[in-house]
């Protein structure tokens, strides 16, 4: 059926047929313009009035904006338009017309509200900046899974129906499977462990997490993407090294393969972030927030990071950058602590605007692990899926999850998180 050519690709002299979206008509009377859009660009089709037949005239001319239309014509140098081609057009067929009132405009020329956007997604995505954003994102994807594989990760899937959840039962979403209380997965965490504990040794994974949480902010949705990592034999330190050349060797392939992408986002000026990124203790992160003077309390010792604290802070660094060394106290019970039992293996990845990774050394000790549950509140029993195999031969490992609506925000520099999922989930938005 295919067999039209791109705008992109149409050559002077050539005879073609170019298929796509009326982008837009300027009728100046003895003339006229038609603009084609596809996928690949716009081309400029002209209409002679005099010369032309009055129907195809009519029909090209009278096309409702953003109708499918399939124009057959030959290719002809202009260097006024706005590709440097036109089509002197043969023949034109509206293949499916659109009404001529359109719930948002996909030139872009007129702004509409995101929930407006994200209510008429497939118009929002006619425009080019919406169709960058998730070109953008595929290229990404497709980063971190090469990085993964070069460093010898094996793709993994999940289950994301599952009997409990990984930190506790807060963020649940439960739902009835077969008459029997389960779960949507919050994150792969304990069976990327188990994977990561048999001769697969290294997994990723990159796949749906789901969290009610009920806040609404512009960093968070209910149904997110989390980039997962888990290595056997590895410490945290490994595992933040491998964070680091995934993250990177994502900017490097958008900065590489997606020129076009970046300039319909005004990214001209992009560049991968430098490296390594620094690696701060928790305990340096406290101080350098408290010496900025952004809170009006001081941060102590076993505190969680305020927003503002991690924005004064990240401005403080200027990019990316690890925060190691947490409190044993404020991470899950799967992290493995340091000796001193005090400060954990746990380390977030940070970006000066928001968290992008949390990570750290797993706890392999079936003992200490059973204390860690008991000390969070949750009961061994219900994990014992999950504990009984730590008395197999479990070695050490490590491992992180990196939300990819995250890292795609923050690289792009969107203002919401919603800008990068093609229909999220939110508190309001259950459709489309
Ligand atoms: P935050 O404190 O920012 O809410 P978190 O510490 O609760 O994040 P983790 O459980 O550490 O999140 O999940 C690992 C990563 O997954 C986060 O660093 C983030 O990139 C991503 N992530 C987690 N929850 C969400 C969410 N609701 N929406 C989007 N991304 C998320
Ligand atoms: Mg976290």
């Amino acid at each position: 059926m295919d067999d039209r050519t791109y705008t992109a690709d149409a050559e002077p002299g050539e005879e073609v047929t170019v298929a796509g979206w009326v982008h837009e008509i300027r009728d100046l009377g003895g003339i006229g313009f038609l603009i084609l859009r596809d996928t690949a660009g716009r081309i400029q089709v002209k209409f002679e009035k005099e010369e032309m037949d009055d129907d195809l005239v009519a029909t090209g001319l009278d096309a409702a904006r953003e109708s499918v239309i399939s124009v057959t014509g030959v290719v002809e140098e202009e260097p006024r338009a706005p590709t440097g081609v036109e089509v002197s057009p043969e023949a034109i067929e509206v293949v499916a017309p659109a009404d001529t009132e359109l719930p948002l405009d996909p030139s872009g020329k007129v702004d509409a509200e995101l929930s407006t956007r994200l209510d008429n997604r497939t118009l929002d995505l006619r425009r080019e900046e919406g169709q960058a954003v998730f070109e953008v994102r595929a290229e990404m994807l497709r980063a971190v899974r090469t990085a993964f594989r070069a460093a010898d990760a094996t793709e993994i899937n999940t289950p994301k129906i599952v009997a409990t959840g990984t930190e506790g039962g807060t963020e649940l979403f439960p739902i009835t499977y077969f008459g029997q209380e389960a779960f949507m997965n919050q994150s792969p965490q304990l069976f990327k462990q188990l994977v990561a504990g048999s001769n697969v040794e290294r997994v990723f994974e990159i796949g749906p997490i789901f969290r009610a949480e009920e806040h609404n902010t512009p960093r968070h949705i209910n149904e997110a993407t989390s980039i997962d990592f888990e290595g056997a034999f590895c410490d945290h330190e490994d595992a933040m090294d491998v964070c680091e050349d995934v993250v990177v060797a994502a900017y490097e392939a958008v900065a590489d393969n997606c020129g076009r992408q970046l300039e319909a986002l005004g990214l001209e000026a992009f560049e991968p972030p430098e490296t390594p990124f620094p690696r701060l203790t928790y305990e340096e992160a406290i101080e350098r927030i408290n010496a900025t003077g952004a809170l009006d309390e001081q941060l102590t010792w076993g505190d969680d990071l305020p927003t503002e604290g991690e924005k004064a802070l990240g401005d403080d660094v200027g990019g990316h950058y690890f925060i190691t060394d947490w409190p044993a106290e404020i991470k899950p019970f799967y992290i493995m602590n340091h000796e001193d039992g005090e400060r954990s293996t746990g380390f977030d990845l940070m970006h000066p605007r928001m968290e992008l990774v949390s990570g750290g050394q797993r706890e392999h000790r079936r003992e200490h692990l059973i204390e860690g549950f008991e000390r969070q509140g949750l009961d061994p029993e219900a994990f014992e899926y999950y504990t009984k195999m730590f008395r197999y031969g479990m070695p050490p490992h490590a491992g992180w999850g990196l939300g990819a609506e995250r890292l795609l925000m923050t690289m792009l520099d969107l203002d919401n998180i919603r800008e990068a999922v093609l229909f999220p989930r939110d508190r309001q938005r259950l459709s489309p």
